[in-house]
């Protein structure tokens, strides 16, 4: 599993660098975030939640039934939009109320 940051998006904030909770984001000279050990994610995708720019894109391997695809979220007020580009150039996307999905 591994997240790809794009340097071109990214604004700096340092957000992601903060919530990853294997400390594998960090900051470069030139103040854009970039993962340091791609192979230690392990898939929380705490890192795609807290980027507003969309600059974070999660791979969807094969084992995840993925096959290539990336992943990023966007917030839509309460709800998370999970959008997918699949590699035949189509999208898709899941939706979920932030404010429901707790209730069970
Ligand atoms: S997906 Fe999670 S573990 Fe991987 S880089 Fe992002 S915050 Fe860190
Ligand atoms: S959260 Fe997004 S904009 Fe902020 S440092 Fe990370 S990649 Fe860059």
């Amino acid at each position: 599993m591994s997240i790809a940051i794009n340097a071109k998006q990214c604004v700096g904030c340092g957000k992601c660098s903060m919530v990853c909770p294997g400390s594998l984001i960090h900051m470069n000279a030139d103040g854009k975030a970039f993962i340091k050990y791609p192979k230690d994610c392990w898939g929380c995708t705490s890192c795609l939640k807290e980027c507003a720019v969309h600059a974070i894109r999660f791979y969807l391997g094969a084992d995840m039934g993925g096959m290539g695809s990336l992943v990023h979220t966007e917030k839509e007020g309460d709800v998370l939009r999970w959008i997918i580009d699949h590699p035949d150039g189509k999208t898709s996307e899941i939706r979920i109320h932030t404010k429901q999905s707790n209730q069970y």
